[in-house]
């Protein structure tokens, strides 16, 4: 009788563990499958990763740059223009 009660106990940890190992798999392709406005982009001038959405988006020349700050897109247009 003591038996099943054991392996009804280990039934049920062993039900949590996979229900939590699967929850932790979940967020993990989550966090591999950025959304746009979440992926991480370099700031030309500081070498810096922005996070896309929060970033200061210049077009210059045509092509989108990314910086994490106003400064850093003036300094850059500074060495653009020369
Ligand atoms: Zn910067």
């Amino acid at each position: 009788m003591y038996r099943i009660i054991i392996i009804l106990i280990l039934l049920i940890i062993l039900y949590f563990l996979l229900r939590s190992a699967f929850r932790e798999f979940g967020t993990r392709t989550q966090e591999r499958l950025p959304k746009p406005k979440d992926q991480m982009v370099q700031d030309p001038v500081c070498r810096v990763f922005v996070p896309r959405g929060s970033a200061v988006t210049e077009v210059i020349g045509g092509q989108t740059y990314c910086f994490c700050s106003q400064g850093c897109a003036t300094t850059f247009q500074r060495q653009m223009t020369g």
